[in-house]
């Protein structure tokens, strides 16, 4: 990690966006950040120039009144002009570091607007702490999804907490598996995980949470919604107390985590697993499928998987020894140095933003071999490149300065991907995702040879 006292440019968003990728998979769930202005519009800009979309994000718009004398009035407004205008199912409320550093009670605040406000009346509003001088995006990204499930899922009477199975079986239209996504994946990762979970005829027995196939991805249409459809029923997170399993796909290097939560107050066991990037990280997702539902795989998938080890052959001769620089968010650069091993290339620098710990630990266990840097910011990740011969980038488009600086190709994967289209079509994860990584990774190299 660099000495330097400052974070010259960061390898992480701030804390409300992550939480912003999750209130947006809850269906017609509207943020507002509790804090000034210029946060919200600028974490708004973001999320449009990766995922092309209009992403509304409301603010209480504090001012130097409201970080003297509390920021309660604002938030109240707010609120109330966020259900006059947008109508929404729920409501999700992440601060920001002036709202947290003045101490507003934020609970507090919501309980007495609702009972204030005849229209937030049985209305959900989600409230989750973001400061983020105390964390990254990935931090915020997960806070908000455990508090989804602390402020969401009803509770059961304890008699019924203990007699699961019967009360499981007794629920029309049941949810048998929680899916929760630990870690941000794109709106194409999740349509695909659906579509498998569809071919494995499991789809209604399931709930994906946070679910961004649509919310962040939707398809052209006449006239602007002020609510992007899709995102997880309330309802259905509601029920996953009940479920009888949690898998949780990443997530690892966070603190907060939902499938915890579910499994200290209800009861239901939470398996987490890495994100399903690479061979083996798919391969292990699919057997906790298969374990949990006694349910094979359908045959579509497997061809698919031999598809992929068909391209980890066919690129091998382009990808063998190749030493790649890897950055972004956790478990995306884990997974991605994960699938370079499989392939025999060599993830000599692993890094990430966060501070997260466990991480530096989980790459050494993959690849021995690698540099792996937490906590970093892209000068410390360009004085890594410079020393380590690296033939190609792979992270998020911030990389660019140093692609062009160092003359090392970049390819995109991850959030913020800002200065090229179809983000939200970046497929990564299964067998499918892997293949396609290999594909542009091989390609990418290919073409730098070819203007040699
Ligand atoms: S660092 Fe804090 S104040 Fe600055 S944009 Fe992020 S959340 Fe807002």
């Amino acid at each position: 990690m660099s000495d330097s006292y400052s974070n010259v440019n960061p390898c992480h968003m701030c804390m409300p966006m992550g939480s912003v990728l999750a209130f947006r998979g809850l269906e017609s769930c509207m943020p507002i950040f509790h804090g000034s202005q210029g946060c919200s519009t600028y974490m708004r800009l973001y999320l449009a120039h990766h995922f092309r979309e209009p992403v509304d994000i409301a603010s209480s718009a504090l001012s130097e009144k409201g970080a003297v004398y509390g920021g309660s009035a604002n938030l109240k407004k707010g609120l109330k002009n966020l259900i006059h205008g947008y109508k929404p199912k729920a409501i999700g409320v992440a601060t920001t570091c002036l709202a947290e550093t003045i101490g507003d009670d934020v609970g507090q605040i919501i309980r007495e607007f609702q009972q204030e406000e005849p229209l937030a009346r049985g209305l959900p509003i989600i409230h989750v702490a973001t400061p983020s001088y105390r964390g990254s995006h990935e931090e915020g990204y997960a806070n908000a999804l455990q508090a989804i499930v602390q402020q969401t899922v009803a509770d059961l009477p304890p008699r019924d907490r203990l007699n699961r199975s019967k009360l499981y079986r007794r629920r029309s239209n049941s949810s048998s598996l929680n899916l929760i996504l630990g870690t941000a994946v794109s709106p194409a990762d999740v349509r695909y995980l659906k579509s498998m979970l569809r071919a494995w005829g499991l789809e209604l027995d399931v709930t994906i949470l946070p679910d961004i196939s649509e919310t962040f991805d939707a398809p052209l249409s006449p006239g602007l919604s002020m609510m992007p459809e899709g995102g997880t029923p309330l309802a259905d997170v509601a029920r996953m107390g009940l479920s009888r399993q949690t898998i949780t796909l990443g997530g690892r290097f966070q603190e907060s985590s939902a499938g915890a939560y579910l499994e200290e107050r209800f009861g239901v066991p939470n398996t987490v697993l890495p994100l399903s990037i690479g061979l083996e990280n798919s391969d292990r997702f699919v057997s906790e499928v298969e374990r949990a539902t006694d349910m094979a795989l359908p045959r579509e998938y497997e061809l698919e998987r031999g598809r992929l080890l068909d391209t980890m052959v066919d690129v091998h001769k382009y990808l063998a020894e190749v030493r790649a620089a890897i950055f972004g968010d956790t478990e995306m650069a884990i997974g991605l140095a994960k699938l370079l091993c499989e392939v025999g290339a060599v993830p000599a620098i692993v890094a990430t933003g966060s501070k997260s710990p466990g991480f530096i630990e989980a790459v050494r266990s993959i690849s021995p071999g690698s540099k792996a840097l937490a906590g970093v910011d892209f000068s410390d990740i360009q004085a890594e490149v410079k020393k380590s011969e690296i033939e190609i980038l792979i992270g998020t488009s911030n990389g660019r300065q140093i692609s062009k600086a160092e003359r090392i190709p970049l390819v995109r994967v991850g959030l913020p991907c800002s200065d090229r289209v179809g983000a939200g079509r970046q497929l990564t994860i299964g067998y499918e995702g892997a293949g396609r990584l290999l594909d542009t990774l091989a390609n990418t190299l290919m073409e730098g040879d070819s203007r040699r």
